[in-house]
């Protein structure tokens, strides 16, 4: 399966990504992940990309774009994929069309998180990642215990653009850059909604469901 899953920030797609990306057995590709592990490694592009990502803008489109064709060339992107984060602007998604018709390739369904916004601060603001597993958690719904991962033991972090002012322009740039990207696929019968509010597994349940074809 090739699959998009859109949505604001906080909607939860990063922790059913990788719940799908199991599931199904298809490769999680994540912009926002490949950027961190860049800024991790202290790499040219990782240095670029900080500077947009620690104010909540957008790292250019020329930037991801080659970032994300790069990934989709790999052997594991061949049986499908889950892509999350991307694209995030309509320049993204007419590359990423450009590049899917040049290659034969059909997206099957992109799917669409919703979530009140109210309910994303809260999520994100308490939002904490494991530096070694890259596991998500939730400080007002997980026991966490010494910032310690309940997974592997790794150190929890709260991501640089986590910060109430970063996530309230993160918001802005959703509404203004992102969001037109949702009529882009449903002007081509693509787009499915999903409501995103609730555990964990429910969430999961309602992606599955609308995920079949
Ligand atoms: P995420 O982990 O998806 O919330 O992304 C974190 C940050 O990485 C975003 O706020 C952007 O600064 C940058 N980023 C991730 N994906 C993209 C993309 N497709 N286009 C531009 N910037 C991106």
């Amino acid at each position: 399966m090739r699959i998009i899953l859109f949505g604001p920030p906080g909607v939860g797609k990063g922790t059913q990504a990788k719940i799908l990306s199991r599931e199904l057995g298809i490769v999680h590709i994540a912009s926002g992940d490949i950027l961190r592990a860049a800024i991790a490694n202290g790499t040219g592009l990782g240095k670029k990309a900080k500077t947009f990502m620690d104010r909540g803008e957008l790292v250019p489109d020329d930037v991801v774009i080659g970032i994300i064709q790069e990934r989709l060339k790999e052997a594991d992107a061949g049986d499908g994929f889950i892509l999350d984060g991307f694209p995030r602007t309509l320049p993204q998604a007419e590359a990423l069309d450009k590049v899917f018709k040049k290659s034969g390739i059909k997206v099957d369904k992109v799917v669409s998180m919703e979530v009140d916004r109210d309910i994303l601060l809260k999520r994100l603001t308490s939002r904490r990642v494991c530096r070694s597993c890259g596991a998500i958690f939730n400080l007002s719904v997980d026991k966490i215990e010494d910032s310690k991962c309940p997974k592997c033991g790794g150190e929890l972090y709260q991501r640089d653009d986590d910060r109430e002012e970063t996530i309230l322009r993160r918001f802005e740039v959703y509404i203004n850059q992102t969001k037109p990207v949702k009529n882009f696929y449903a002007l081509k019968k693509l787009l499915v909604e999903v409501d995103g509010i609730g555990e964990i597994r429910d969430v999961t349940k309602r992606l599955n469901a609308a995920l079949r074809p």
